[in-house]
């Protein structure tokens, strides 16, 4: 007999299934389109040759060890992830508006940031979009809130930013709510506001008073340019719009097991921070005290190394250039077989996303019948597709549509 008897599962992570179905699935043309993480033409994780270079440097640095970080990691790493999210130049920055905590990569961070909004803020409600990565509602609550709304973000109709629904939805938000926006390659649909869009975004997140938090998980990911893909929450900084900012460097940097990330903060009152981050040190001290400092090391060496930097920028063109030619070759596919509907929004998106439109049951259907795997609501990684099996995704597709 245990103690334990009475334990029952926990509510089941749709991404671990699909992992471990595939993982356990013998067939061998079996395709991988579920999980978030980028797989080069051979099907495979990428370690970036900037990172084996980085790795060796380390490896012989006589200097490191491997003591406690901080409570709120490496400043140096969180200058360079500020400076890489806002730009060298940014104003905000030589101001001395903006800190940075290095957390657990984006997930920690956003849990961190909930946690401090919720405790010392006494914020009462946050605004997710419709659709969003799935662990944001589980890492806010977790953090401490109970009153999580949506604001529409998704037109299934057209496969298309709902606009005028997102505008519609913040306006009536109370003041002090919190809204959680993708800056760049929105994870499930690939669909970003324009410029003008943003800016409109910012008017009503001024003139309602509320706090935007934003989550970058794909910088460089979406137009391969990094400068573009900050663009959002540059010109929130640039507006003098305070704001949190939950960094990942899992998918642009491959760090994916080391958890590099950081929580950047903008506020506009400097003589604040000391006070800000104590309240941090206690949050991050009471959860896991200290960030771990292998991923941390790898980012800001390359950071601080013009010439890894250059390698690093190449390595994202590469790798959005390879998925566009997938969200290519797999429209192109559908398109000459003649499978109903349009497939233009495949093209359309950008990150490593698309939003398939495909229903629950065709999914499955896909899953069962061909080994095709994605999540139930039809969210596709293109990065698991290739050129070896394009074809046959294509046609496995085509027909559980026709
Ligand atoms: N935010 C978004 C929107 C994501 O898609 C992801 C990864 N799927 C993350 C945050 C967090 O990733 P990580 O914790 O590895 O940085």
């Amino acid at each position: 007999v245990s103690r334990f008897e009475d334990v029952e599962f926990g509510t089941p992570i749709e991404v671990h299934i699909v992992r471990a179905s595939y993982n356990a699935d013998p067939f061998e043309k079996k395709v991988d389109l579920g999980v978030g993480a980028y797989r080069t033409e051979e099907g495979r994780p990428w370690v970036m040759p900037w990172v084996y270079t980085v790795r060796q440097q380390l490896a012989h640095d006589p200097t490191l060890n491997h003591e406690y970080l901080p409570f709120l990691g490496c400043e140096r790493f969180t200058r360079c992830a500020n400076e890489l999210l806002l730009g060298d130049n940014s104003p905000a920055i030589q101001q001395g508006k903006v800190f940075g905590i290095q957390s657990l990569s984006g997930a920690g961070s956003v849990r961190i940031a909930s946690e401090f909004l919720c405790k010392v803020m006494k914020y009462k409600t946050v605004f997710i979009p419709v659709e969003t990565w799935e662990n944001h509602y589980r890492l806010v609550t977790h953090g401490g809130f109970s009153d999580v709304r949506e604001y529409r973000y998704w037109n299934t109709q057209t496969r298309t930013l709902d606009f005028e629904g997102l505008i519609e939805d913040l306006s009536a938000a109370p003041a002090n709510s919190i809204v959680v926006l993708h800056p760049c390659a929105h994870n499930p649909t690939g669909c970003d506001p324009s410029h003008e869009q943003w800016d409109r975004i910012a008017d009503i997140i001024e003139e309602r008073r509320l706090f935007p938090f934003f989550d970058i998980a794909y910088q460089g990911l979406a137009s391969g340019d990094i400068d573009e893909d900050a663009w959002a929450v540059r010109r929130f900084a640039e507006r003098g719009i305070e704001f949190f900012c939950a960094q990942s460097f899992s998918k642009n940097c491959g760090l994916y097991g080391e958890r590099t990330g950081n929580l950047a903060v903008m506020l506009n009152n400097p003589d604040k921070i000391e006070k800000v981050k104590s309240q941090f040190i206690v949050i991050a001290r009471s959860i896991y005290c200290s960030p771990p400092s292998q991923g941390a090391r790898i980012v800001t060496a390359m950071l601080g190394d013009p010439k890894l930097k250059e390698e690093w920028k190449t390595c994202l063109r590469e790798m959005t250039n390879r998925i566009k030619d997938m969200r290519k070759g797999l429209k192109e596919r559908l398109d000459a077989l003649g499978t109903p509907g349009s497939w233009d929004h495949i093209t359309q998106q950008v990150g490593f996303f698309s939003f398939t439109g495909l229903s629950e049951r065709q999914v499955q259907l896909l899953r069962e019948k061909y080994h095709v795997y994605m999540l139930s609501n039809g969210r596709a990684n293109m990065c698991g597709l290739n050129t070896k099996n394009l074809d046959y995704t294509a046609n496995a597709i085509h027909d559980i549509v026709t």
